[in-house]
C-alpha cells in the first residue's frame, strides 16, 4: 500500500513526493529533469513541490512540461516569494505561475517564508484565489510554532493545510515543539531536504541501518522522515537512478531497533531549538 498523509480537509496526498530545487537552471540538462520528474509520477511520486523563486521560474516551467498531457494525476505545491506576498501581489505572481506550470490551478500554493506582508492580508490573497479556482488549497513554509499560533489566530487562518519545514536526522529541531504542535492541529510537516541535499554521512548509523535492510543509507532516512505517518518528504533528484532509489525508500520500514540506532547518533531535541532554513 502506498503511504499517504492525510490535509486537515480529509483528502490524502503521497507520503513521498518530488523536489524541484536546482531545477529548470541549464537548458542542457532540461530534457533529463523531465525525464526523472515523469519516472517519477510512473513510481507514485505524485506530489511534486516548486515555487516561483526556483530557476527564477524555470522549474515551474520544467515541471509544467513534466506534468502536461498528466495533470490528473499529480498534486502540484507551489510557493510564493515573502515579497510578493500582498493580498494582490499573492494573486499575481500565481496567475504567472500558473502560466509557467500551464495548468489552470494549483493544488497547493504555500508562502514560501515569512516576510513583511501582515499574515493576515497573505491569506486574503490565498483566500481570492481559492475562490477563484486557482488554487485549491494554501498553507506556509519555514513557520516556527510562534509564527503558526500567529497565523493560526489570524482571520481565516485554520484553513492553512501544510507547513513545509527543513527536517531530516541530522535537523531534528522541529520534533520539540513544532511537529508536535502541527499533529495537535492536525496540519501535516512536509519535509524539505530529506536527505541533507546528498550530504547526510552514509556511514555510522544510517549506513549501519542500510546494511541490516540491504538498502541505501539514504533510503534509510527517507523512511525515518515519514515513519509517523504525518510528514510528507519531498526529495529531489534530476537522476532517474536517483528517482527508483528514493521510490523504493516507500516501502523500507524502519523496526525499534533501527530507530534506536538513529537516535543514539542523531538525538532528538532536549530543549527548543529555533527553526533551521537552508
Ligand atoms: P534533497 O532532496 O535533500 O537533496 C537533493 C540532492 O540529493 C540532489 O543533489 C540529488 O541529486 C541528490 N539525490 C536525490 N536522491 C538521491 C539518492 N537516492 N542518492 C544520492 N543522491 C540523491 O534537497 P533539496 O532539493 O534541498 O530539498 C528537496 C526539495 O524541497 C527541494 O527540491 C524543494 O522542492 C524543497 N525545498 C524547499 C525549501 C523551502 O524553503 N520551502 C527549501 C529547500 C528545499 P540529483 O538531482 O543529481 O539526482
Amino acid at each position: 500500500m502506498p503511504k499517504t498523509v492525510t490535509l486537515p480537509n480529509g483528502e490524502t496526498v503521497p507520503a513521498l513526493g518530488q523536489g524541484t530545487w536546482y531545477m529548470g537552471e541549464s537548458a542542457p540538462e532540461r530534457a533529463e529533469e523531465v525525464a526523472a520528474l515523469r519516472a517519477g509520477l510512473d513510481l507514485g511520486l505524485t506530489l511534486i513541490d516548486t515555487a516561483e523563486m526556483y530557476a527564477d521560474g524555470g522549474a515551474e516551467e520544467v515541471v509544467g512540461e513534466a506534468v502536461a498531457g498528466r495533470r490528473g494525476e499529480v498534486f502540484l505545491v507551489s510557493k510564493v516569494y515573502p515579497h510578493n506576498a500582498s493580498r494582490a501581489g499573492v494573486q499575481a505572481a500565481c496567475e504567472r505561475s500558473l502560466k509557467r506550470l500551464k495548468t489552470d490551478v494549483i493544488d497547493l500554493y504555500l508562502l514560501h517564508w515569512r516576510g513583511s506582508h501582515p499574515l493576515k492580508e497573505t491569506i486574503a490573497g490565498f483566500e481570492a484565489l481559492q475562490a477563484a479556482g486557482k488554487i485549491r488549497l494554501w498553507g506556509v513554509s519555514n513557520l516556527d510554532t510562534d509564527d503558526m499560533e500567529e497565523l493560526l489566530a489570524a482571520p481565516g487562518g485554520h484553513a492553512c493545510s501544510a507547513n513545509q519545514v527543513l527536517y531530516n536526522p541530522s535537523r531534528r529541531g522541529p520534533e520539540f515543539d513544532l511537529l508536535p504542535f502541527l499533529a495537535e492541529a492536525g496540519i501535516p510537516a512536509m519535509a524539505y531536504s530529506p536527505i541533507e541535499q546528498a550530504r547526510l554521512p552514509r556511514g555510522g548509523a544510517l549506513g549501519a541501518v542500510a546494511k541490516k535492510h540491504g538498502v541505501d543509507p539514504f533510503q534509510v532516512a527517507l523512511a525515518w522522515v515519514m515513519r509517523a505517518g504525518d510528514v510528507i518528504a519531498i526529495p529531489k533528484a534530476s537522476r532517474i537512478a536517483h528517482v527508483q532509489m528514493n521510490a523504493a525508500a516507500h516501502d523500507l520500514v524502519l523496526d525499534a531497533e533501527d530507530l534506536a540506532t538513529i537516535d543514539r547518533a542523531f538525538p532528538a531535541p532536549r530543549r527548543k531549538v529555533g527553526l533551521e532554513m537552508l
